[in-house]
C-alpha cells in the first residue's frame, strides 16, 4: 500500500521553531536579548523570532569550542570512534527528514519535494561519507636517509568558524561540518540570517548522536555582526566560508586584521555552458540546461547562467530552451508537485527584477518569462526567464542568483573559449560536443574548477567542488576538503 501523502500546509501550521543559539551543548538565550523576525519567502509572514547573536555570543561559542578542543574530548578520540558518532548523526538527519525538509522550505522557499529528496539526503550522505573516510586515511613517512625517521601527519586545526549562505543551508553546512568534525576539530557555525532554522536543528541532532558538548555550536545572526565577530576572532583557526565574492574579500581582510587565520572561500559564479553543432541531441541539451538553471530558483552558485551556442544552431536551440522554460513556472513550495519555488526574500526579488530590467534596457531579447509571479501570495516569485543577450551586457556578466538565463551566440571554438573564460569567475563550465577531441580540447582550455562534458550537475561526494579565479580557493567535498581543516606536522627523529 502506498504511503498517504503528507499535507505540508497542516504540518507547517503547527511547527514550533526555536531560534536560540546552541552553545556548549545547550540552547541558550542570546546575550544581548536582541532578536529578528524569520520571514518565510513563501508568503512574507513571520515564522518566529531568532536570536540576533553579537560578538559576546560568538566569544562564548568560540570559548566553548576551544575548551572542547583543548581537552581532547573529540579531537583525541580514535578516528573509528568519531566515525561511529558521525554515522549516528547522519542516521538522525535522515530520521528527521520531514521536519528538516519542512524547515528548509519554509525558511528559504525551495520546493518541498527537493528539500526532501535532495537537501536532506545530501547533507546526511556528506556527514556519513567523511565519517566513513576518516578511519581509512594513512599519514606519510618521508623518504629520508637511514639515520632519520620523518613522520608527516595531519592534525586537526582547532576551532573552525563556518559561515554559510542561504541557498542550500543544510548542504553547505554539511560540506563544512563533515570534514571539519571528522578530522577532530570543533566548529562554530554561523548560518545565514535568511535561513537559520535547519542549522540549529542539526546541532541538536549532533548532540543526540553523541557528539560531545561544545564540539558543534551554532550562532544565528547577521553577517556584519555575528559573522564579522567570528571571522575577526583571535581564537578561530580557520574560516570555511561559502557566499558572495564581495563578502569573500572581507574574509581575507578580517584574517589579515586579526590572527591570519586560514580562509577558505567558496564564492560566486557565472558558469558557461558551451553548445557545439556536432552534439547529436540538442533537445536533451536544452532540457538539461533549463533543468540546471531553474533548479533551486536559479539560486545555485554553479547555475549555467551563460549559455554559449554556435550561431548555426542558435535559433533551433533557443526555441528548444524556450519550450522548456514554462515547465518551471513558480508554484507554492509546499505543494508536492512544485518544481520552482520562491526567491529567498524581498531583497533578492528586487535584485533579480533589477537585472531583468537592465537586460531589457540594454536591448536583450526576452525569450521567456521576465516577470514577477504569484505576487498575491505575499511571497517572492519570478518566472523562469531566458534572454538572448550579448557578451558585454550586465545580465551576461554578473551573477544574478535567480532564474535568469542569458544565451549568447559564437562563431567558432576559439571564440567560444575566449567568451567562456572572459569572466572574473571560474566555478563551473560545460561542453556539449559529440567530437571526442573537441570535448577534451575545450574542457582543458576552460578555466573552471569543474568542467562537465555532455551533462551538467552529475556529481557526488567523491569529487572536489570549488572555483578558479574569483570563485574562491580551497575545495569542498572529496578527501581534498580535509586539507582545509588539518595542519601538516613533521616529526623528525634521529636514529643512531
Ligand atoms: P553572502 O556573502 O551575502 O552571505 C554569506 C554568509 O556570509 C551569510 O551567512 C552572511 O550572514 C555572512 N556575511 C555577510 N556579510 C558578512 C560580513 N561582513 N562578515 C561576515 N559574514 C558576513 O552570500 P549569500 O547571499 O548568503 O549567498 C549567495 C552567494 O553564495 C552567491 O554568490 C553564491 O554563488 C555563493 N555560493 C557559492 C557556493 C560555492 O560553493 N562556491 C555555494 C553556494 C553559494
Amino acid at each position: 500500500m502506498s504511503k498517504p501523502s503528507i499535507n505540508w500546509h497542516e504540518r507547517a501550521a503547527v511547527l514550533k521553531i526555536d531560534g536560540r543559539p546552541l552553545i556548549g551543548g545547550r540552547r541558550v538565550e542570546g546575550l544581548s536579548g536582541e532578536q529578528f523576525d524569520c520571514i518565510s519567502p513563501i508568503n512574507g509572514k513571520s515564522l518566529g523570532l531568532v536570536s540576533r547573536c553579537q560578538a559576546a555570543d560568538v566569544d562564548a561559542a568560540v570559548a566553548s569550542a576551544r575548551a572542547a578542543f583543548d581537552d581532547g574530548r573529540w579531537a583525541r578520540r580514535p578516528p573509528a570512534a568519531r566515525k561511529r558518532e558521525l554515522l549516528k548523526f547522519a542516521d538522525l538527519i535522515m530520521a528527521a527528514k520531514e521536519e528538516l525538509a519542512l524547515l528548509e522550505t519554509l525558511d528559504m522557499g525551495k520546493p518541498i519535494q527537493y528539500s526532501l529528496s535532495v537537501d536532506v539526503p545530501a547533507a546526511a550522505r556528506c556527514i556519513a561519507w567523511y565519517a566513513e573516510a576518516v578511519d581509512k586515511i594513512y599519514d606519510e613517512i618521508a623518504p629520508t636517509g637511514p639515520n632519520a625517521l620523518a613522520l608527516i601527519q595531519r592534525e586537526p586545526m582547532g576551532v573552525i568558524g563556518a559561515i554559510v549562505p542561504w541557498n542550500y543551508p543544510m548542504i553547505m553546512s554539511a560540506w563544512k561540518l563533515g570534514p571539519a568534525l571528522a578530522a577532530g576539530n570543533s566548529v562554530v557555525l554561523k548560518p545565514s540570517e535568511k535561513s537559520p532554522l535547519t542549522a540549529l536543528r542539526l546541532a541538536e541532532l549532533a548532540l543526540e548522536a553523541g557528539l560531545p558538548e561544545g564540539v558543534f555550536n551554532v550562532v544565528p545572526g547577521f553577517g556584519h555582526e555575528a559573522g564579522e565577530a567570528l571571522a575577526l576572532h583571535m581564537d578561530v583557526d580557520a574560516i570555511g566560508f561559502t557566499g558572495s565574492t564581495r563578502v569573500g574579500r572581507k574574509m581575507l581582510e578580517y584574517a589579515g586584521r586579526s590572527n591570519l587565520k586560514r580562509v577558505y572561500n567558496e564564492l560566486g559564479g557565472k558558469s558557461a555552458f558551451l553548445v557545439f553543432p556536432d552534439f547529436d541531441d540538442l533537445k536533451r541539451c536544452a532540457q538539461t540546461v533549463a533543468g540546471s538553471m531553474f533548479f533551486n530558483q536559479g539560486e545555485s552558485c554553479n547555475a549555467p547562467s551563460r549559455v554559449l551556442v554556435q550561431e548555426d544552431i542558435a535559433d533551433e536551440f533557443i526555441a528548444l530552451v524556450a519550450a522548456e522554460a514554462p515547465k518551471y513556472q513558480a508554484g507554492d513550495p509546499l505543494d508536492a508537485g512544485t518544481v520552482m519555488g520562491a526567491l529567498v526574500d524581498e531583497g533578492q526579488l528586487r535584485t533579480v527584477m533589477g537585472y531583468i530590467e537592465s537586460g531589457v534596457t540594454e536591448g536583450a531579447r526576452v525569450v521567456a518569462g521576465a516577470k514577477q509571479s504569484r505576487a498575491d501570495s505575499g511571497g517572492f516569485f519570478v518566472e523562469p526567464t531566458v534572454f538572448e543577450a550579448r557578451p558585454q551586457m550586465k545580465i551576461a556578466r554578473e551573477e544574478i542568483f535567480g532564474p535568469v538565463m542569458s544565451v549568447l551566440r559564437f562563431k567558432d571554438e576559439a571564440e567560444a573559449v575566449a567568451l567562456a573564460n572572459d569572466s572574473p569567475y571560474g566555478l563551473q563550465a560545460s561542453v556539449w560536443s559529440s567530437h571526442i577531441d573537441r570535448a577534451h580540447r575545450v574542457a582543458r582550455a576552460l578555466r573552471a574548477g569543474t568542467v562537465h562534458v555532455n551533462q551538467y550537475d552529475e556529481d557526488d561526494m567523491t569529487v572536489p567542488f570549488g572555483g578558479y579565479k574569483q570563485s574562491g580557493n580551497g575545495r569542498d567535498k572529496s578527501l581534498h576538503a580535509f586539507d582545509k581543516y588539518t595542519e601538516l606536522k613533521t616529526t623528525w627523529l634521529r636514529i643512531n
